[in-house]
């Protein structure tokens, strides 16, 4: 019986709501209250100069503390923050968090280390994003090196005048871009020399298993080489193993990411494990 009364109730929905299912609905009722009661916590993941051994940056990574279910992960809600908008309330939530966190650091007399944020191409694209950010570090009175962007393929390919532009101002900024989940986009590397980017960040799914797999190697290898030829910043994202490490530092690829130096984590941890001594 509650289940005939569930599949009414998913049908109800289902018809007068887009289509879309009960479950889309709860998430997205719940979205809504977590952004208004900022039940996000960011998570940051070291980036670290594998030459040396230093970490050299944070990237924030988002989740969602749910009253009910816990932890989620970014994966499990940013499509749906995608669809329904909230991703721009989301983001400035983020923003926010990561420059009160560089300026604890700063107040703090702590060795302070770039963070970057991870952009979605809905407000990559608007006209006033690079406003927005000359405010928010004005806001907070931050120089831009200490703020990083990172945007994917995607957002860079849809808008060439606005893009041109937002990279200009962000450039005079100081703030530095970055190409997220490198070599997954559909696009061509025509705008590596049309657009100001200051790096690249090669998406784990070629780093996997490089030091054993010639495919991921070649590819990998061949996306370095590139990238130094075009005076770019190389990061490889994903490196779980030594394998994968000792393969990127033969490359001369120093700037790594991945399990194997650490995993997000929350902020406390972050310090004590990657900032201290
Ligand atoms: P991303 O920006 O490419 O972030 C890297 C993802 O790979 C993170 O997943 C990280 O936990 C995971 N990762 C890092 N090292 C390793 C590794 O060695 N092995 C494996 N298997 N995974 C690794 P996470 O935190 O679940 O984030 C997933 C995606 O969600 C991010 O991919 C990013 O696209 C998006 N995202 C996260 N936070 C935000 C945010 O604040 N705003 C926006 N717009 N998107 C976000
Ligand atoms: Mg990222
Ligand atoms: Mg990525
Ligand atoms: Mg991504």
């Amino acid at each position: 019986k509650a289940k005939e009364f569930g599949r009414n109730m998913y049908q109800l929905y289902d018809v007068s709501m887009n289509n879309k299912n009960y479950q889309s609905l709860i998430l997205e009722r719940d979205l809504r209250k977590a952004i208004l009661n900022e039940e996000f916590i960011a998570y940051f993941q070291p980036r670290v100069d594998a030459s040396s051994g230093k970490v050299i940056g944070a990237e924030a990574l988002i989740r969602w503390n749910h009253p009910v279910v816990g932890l989620i992960s970014p994966g499990e809600f940013i499509p749906l923050a995608e669809e329904t908008g909230l991703i721009i309330p989301m983001g400035k939530w983020m923003k926010k968090r990561v420059c009160e966190q560089l300026v604890t650091w700063r107040e703090a007399g702590l060795p302070i280390v770039p963070i970057s944020v991870n952009i979605s191409s809905q407000r990559f694209l608007q006209k006033n994003f690079a406003m927005d950010i000359r405010e928010l570090l004005e806001e907070y009175n931050l120089e831009g090196k200490y703020l990083e962007i990172e945007i994917t393929e995607n957002s860079i390919m849809k808008n060439e005048e606005t893009v041109t532009k937002t990279l200009r101002e962000l450039k005079e900024l100081g703030v530095k871009i970055f190409i997220d989940d490198f070599g997954t986009g559909y696009s061509s590397f025509n705008y590596l020399k049309t657009f100001q980017i200051d790096g690249v960040k090669i998406d784990r799914s070629f780093i996997q298993n490089i030091s054993s797999e010639s495919e991921n190697a070649s590819i990998t290898t061949a996306m370095i080489k590139m990238a130094q030829h075009l005076k770019l910043d190389v990061i490889a994202e994903g490196v779980e193993t030594e394998g994968e490490l000792n393969y990127l530092l033969e490359q001369n690829c120093n700037e790594m990411q991945g399990f194997f130096f650490g995993r997000p984590c929350p902020i406390d941890e972050f310090e004590c494990n990657f900032l201290k001594g």
